[in-house]
């Protein structure tokens, strides 16, 4: 079973290319942010708790994200492989994450680093938008419908931004991504499944980088 965790800071690329290797390769992508938003939005319990802190940049509590993981795991979904956006975020994350796969006789297979410099990651964050209705993702300088105003996937003219994609929530973002989920780099190494993406270039060029590494 292929388990291929993307890896970066906010901004790099990871849900865009999760999706695209989840369809190329038939597995189910698993993003947290997403169950994150969904959970937030028809305001349960979790979401309750996840707000705020999600508003302010930080993690949220490792036990809520690997309960998550583990449901998710035990519904059945992900029986044929997944791909992980956005988890492991710490260390206690990928430990929890590494004894999960093991009682089911299975292990990561590749982790793939996207590799973005922390100005473009900036630009990236606080310009992106999407479609309210299917989500396709646009940018304000990056990436425009091509008619003003108007989604090119489905001619819906409603768009939104995630609250947490403005400059100074990205500051923190990329601060807890420096101090809790970097140190996860060394751990994979050692492991001997982390690889490198060059995630600067364009959309094609790098899903096709990021899919020689998920074939081997
Ligand atoms: P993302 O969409 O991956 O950028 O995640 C958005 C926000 O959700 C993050 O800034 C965190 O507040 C929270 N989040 C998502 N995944 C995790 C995780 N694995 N651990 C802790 N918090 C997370």
């Amino acid at each position: 079973m292929k388990i291929i965790i993307l890896f970066g800071p906010p901004g790099a690329g990871k849900g865009t290319q999760a999706s695209v290797l989840a369809d190329k390769l038939g597995l189910y992508k698993l993003s947290t942010g997403d169950m994150l938003r969904e959970a937030v939005a028809s305001e349960t319990p979790l979401g309750k708790k996840a707000k705020d802190i999600m508003a302010k940049g930080e993690l949220v509590p490792d036990n809520i994200m690997v309960n998550m993981i583990r449901e998710c795991m035990q519904s059945g979904a992900c029986r044929n492989g997944f791909v992980l956006d956005g988890f492991p975020r710490t260390v206690a994350q990928a430990e929890a994450l590494d004894e999960m796969l093991k009682e089911n006789n299975c292990a990561v297979s590749h982790v793939i680093r996207l590799e973005v410099d922390d100005p473009m990651l900036v630009e990236r964050v606080a310009g992106r938008y999407s479609c309210a209705s299917c989500g396709e993702g646009y940018h304000d300088s990056f990436k425009k419908p091509k008619e003003d105003g108007v989604c090119d996937a489905c001619g819906s003219t409603d768009f939104s931004r995630r609250k947490d994609d403005n400059r100074e929530t990205m500051t923190r973002r990329l601060e807890a991504y420096y101090e809790q989920t970097a140190p996860l780099l060394p751990y994979y190494k050692a492991k001997g499944v982390l690889s490198s993406v060059d995630g600067m270039g364009n959309i094609v060029e790098i899903s096709q980088a990021i899919n020689e590494i998920a074939s081997r």
